[in-house]
């Protein structure tokens, strides 16, 4: 799993930051999480081909985290592009979107499909046979969904020495990766755990932003390998969070802590704080397991 920054500040884009956007690389697909203004620019600097993004997740319809939608979906019309594209986000998308590129003569040449979200509920939007990609209800100014990304178990491992030791014929092999018992053949059973070894653990990715502090949500992204948060203000502007329905970097570590995450990594810095460090230092007394998101920095989960 590998999750590529591509932008994670607040507000407006400047000259050396970008508004929010990501890649995450999971189970050898690719998922652009918001897609804030110069999305495109940094996809590129970060040599991500576009044709391998077919889902774009949008959390919010706030411009930091969708106004370089339309500009993408442009440009990949431009570039041809005949893969289709499935784009994920609050009711309204769908009109923001269709009007520019009717009012543009600019429809796409290739199949463009709208997911409307509208549920307040934990939804399951997307599913394949080897992850799937739910909503995290967050607490903002307007309706915001985060999302959770989640392996599917893989099979389980053969120990082949075991398998011939037991004498199990070679076309069985299947289904023991799928977990069956078999049976060998001089006509005993063989039980599966005697030749095969669990697979490998499987990894999920929490993204939240923007939110106010929400413990709502713990139970759902409870021991996530990643959580992904918002942490627009530090503690000495926290009398700015909860108007705004923004988070302070405690308040992440806070979530990050009651939902026993592997790591916690902060972003959506408020532009007003120069030094970022900051935010680390104020997490690491409640979560000592924090990162911090910078844009084009690449964070690889083994
Ligand atoms: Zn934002
Ligand atoms: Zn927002």
């Amino acid at each position: 799993m590998k999750l590529n920054i591509l932008g994670c500040y607040a507000a407006t884009p400047r000259s050396f930051t970008n508004p929010t956007s990501q890649v995450l690389e999971i189970k050898n697909e690719l998922f652009l999480i918001d897609c804030g203004e110069g999305t495109q620019v940094q996809l590129r600097r970060n040599k991500i081909k576009f044709s391998r993004i077919k889902h774009v997740f949008i959390s919010h319809l706030h411009g930091d985290h969708c106004y370089g939608l339309v500009g993408l979906i442009s440009t990949f019309r431009l570039l041809n592009r005949e893969t289709e594209l499935h784009v994920y986000g609050p009711k309204g998308i769908k009109e923001i979107i269709t009007i520019q590129l009717k009012l543009s003569n600019s429809w796409t040449n290739y199949p463009l499909y709208f997911h409307e979200l509208s549920s307040k509920e934990p939804q399951l939007i997307f599913e394949n046979e080897k992850l799937s990609v739910e909503t995290i209800p967050l607490i903002h100014r307007i309706y915001t969904n985060g999302f959770l990304f989640k392996e599917k178990p893989g099979d389980r491992k053969l120990l082949i020495n075991k398998a011939v030791e037991y004498n199990i014929d070679v076309s069985l092999y299947k289904s023991l990766k799928k977990g069956k018992d078999v049976t060998s053949e001089s006509g005993e059973l063989v039980r599966n755990h005697l030749v095969t070894a669990p697979p490998e653990p499987t990894k999920s990715y929490a993204y939240c932003s923007d939110t106010a502090f929400n413990q709502k949500m713990i139970p759902q992204i409870s021991g996530a390998t990643v959580l992904y948060h918002e942490s627009t203000f530090l503690e000495d502007k926290a009398e700015l969070a909860f108007p705004t329905k923004h988070s302070t970097a405690k308040e992440a570590a806070q979530i990050a802590k009651e939902a026993g995450v592997q790591k916690l990594i902060l972003g959506h810095y408020s532009t007003r704080y120069s030094n970022i460090n900051l935010f680390r230092e104020e997490a690491a007394g409640i979560f000592p397991e924090v990162e911090l998101a910078d844009d084009g920095k690449v964070f690889v989960f083994e």
